[in-house]
């Protein structure tokens, strides 16, 4: 839909939804079909996502594309080529809120800008520059996950570990994705003591 009507503008693309739900693999679907159209692409993610491999953006089930890992929104815009056609980035919610202005201005320059990221932390609460980057953009794909308790289709994450910082980078084992029957908020007294923190594997 998005592909038929190409004028001189660019647009903003959000690809979201929780842990497992697919993000990155939509993305490397969008990304090689634009290669397949010979449109020059360039792939950023955040230097935190160490998942597989730093150069790389990875999905669960293991398709890859190399990328270029970057700290800080305005790095884009610099390692972005005049000519690029397409610029992709994943694991969006790590940025600050400058990523929104950055895929702006890429935008306005004429190119096409696809971001994947979740759009809801490990408490179920809006995780950072997504809320902004979804209402900026002009496309916005929500996915969902399947819940690993009942089957339903689910739009958490589920952490496993007591951590409470809202950056704990991992995947198998360290989350879940869970329904919103199934999921459940880390409660501010546990958040508080780490001794009586529950987890979910127990
Ligand atoms: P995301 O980028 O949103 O974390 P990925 O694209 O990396 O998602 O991975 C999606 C893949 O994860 C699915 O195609 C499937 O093979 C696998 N997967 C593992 N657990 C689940 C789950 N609970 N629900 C859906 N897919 C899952």
């Amino acid at each position: 839909m998005m592909q038929i009507v190409r004028g001189k503008s660019g647009w903003v693309e959000v690809i979201c939804g929780p842990m497992f739900s697919g993000k990155s693999e939509e993305l490397i679907r969008r990304i090689r079909r634009a290669e397949i159209a010979r449109q020059r692409v360039q792939i950023f993610k955040h230097a935190f996502d160490a998942r597989y491999d730093s150069d790389s953006i990875v999905s669960h089930s293991r398709q890859s594309l190399p990328s270029v890992s970057i700290s800080k929104p305005s790095d884009i815009l610099e390692r972005t080529a005049d000519r690029t056609e397409l610029v992709a980035v994943d694991e969006a919610q790590f940025f600050d809120a400058e990523l929104v202005d950055v895929c702006s201005r890429l935008a306005d320059q004429g190119k096409r800008v696809v971001v994947a990221g979740l759009d809801l932390d490990y408490r179920g609460q809006p995780f950072g520059p997504m809320p902004l980057m979804m209402c900026r953009a002009e496309y916005v794909t929500k996915q969902l996950a399947i819940c690993v308790t009942c089957g339903d289709p689910a739009g958490f994450t589920q952490r496993l570990t007591r951590s409470r910082d809202q950056i704990q980078v991992g995947a198998t084992g360290m989350y879940e994705a869970r329904c919103r029957h199934h999921f459940e908020v880390p409660e501010e007294t546990d958040l508080d003591d780490p001794e009586t923190t529950r987890t979910a594997s127990g």
